[in-house]
């Protein structure tokens, strides 16, 4: 499995995952333009589907250009659906409902809930038939025990690290019920940390923080939290978005053990 976080923040997230026979964006919230500029015009027009997490405007804003374009399903929950309609053209859209796995050739892809300010919003857990299992999980305000219990089956994990928790409390430009939003509906560094911690980082090959604010983080900020907590292991990391795929595999337990 390739993934290829090409936009990763609240200005704009889509993510490209590529497998043996399936191609998929996760969200659409950038232009055409960046899309052909990071996939290139052959990868773009491969592309089998598009999954939708939720309706907010940094993940759909590019979705009725690209999907009317290229004639493109949309896997998309009705009630996200229904919420921006007027912002989505007689594109193809297909229900997502939580539990119910969709299979696009050889990638399966289930979603979850997770707590976010929105009619609804979905995590995805994405496993390729003979390979990795990815769980996606951004845009929540909480790490549920259930929502743990899917990340520690994932071979990879893509999680976010929205803010500093210091940085945000200290940010001039953002009025407080702004920040109580913020805190309530995503996930900080040290929410997303401590539950790595929990559950143990050696438990997945990659890991990717996504979703970072600009304004409220930085990968500079990240490196250091995550080189505190996690020395041994600050190679699994990979911050999105990235400027190139990386390839990701399914974890090899040592046979011997059992
Ligand atoms: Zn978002
Ligand atoms: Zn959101």
């Amino acid at each position: 499995m390739q993934i290829f976080p090409i936009a990763s923040s609240s200005d704009g997230n889509s993510t490209f995952i590529r497998t043996a026979s399936a191609s998929i964006l996760v969200d659409c919230g950038v232009s055409l333009k960046l899309l052909l500029d990071a996939l290139g015009k052959d990868q773009l027009m491969s592309l089998d589907a598009i999954f939708i997490t939720h309706e907010h405007y940094d993940h759909i804003k590019g979705l009725d250009t690209l999907a009317r374009k290229f004639d493109l399903p949309v896997y998309i929950n009705q009630l996200s659906y229904e919420a921006k309609s007027y912002q989505f053209r007689n594109i193809d859209n297909h229900v997502l409902e939580r539990g119910v796995a969709v299979s696009i050739n050889d990638l399966t892809v289930v979603p979850f809930d997770v707590e976010h300010d929105t009619v609804n919003t979905f995590g995805f857990t994405m496993s390729e038939e003979n390979g990795p299992l990815l769980c996606y999980f951004t845009d929540t305000g909480l790490i549920s025990e259930y929502n743990k219990s899917l990340m520690t089956q994932a071979d990879v994990l893509l999680i976010e690290c929205n803010y500093n928790e210091d940085m945000l409390l200290k940010y001039p430009d953002y009025p407080d019920d702004l920040k109580g939003r913020i805190a309530d509906y995503h996930l900080s560094n040290r929410q997303s940390l401590d539950a790595l911690e929990e559950i143990g980082v050696e438990s997945f090959g990659t890991i990717i923080p996504a979703h970072l604010s600009p304004r409220t983080n930085s990968p500079e900020q990240l490196i250091i939290e995550l080189t505190e907590r996690f020395p041994d292991d600050i190679d699994k990391f990979a911050i999105a978005p990235l400027s190139s795929p990386i390839r990701v595999e399914k974890r090899c337990f040592n046979s011997l053990e059992s």
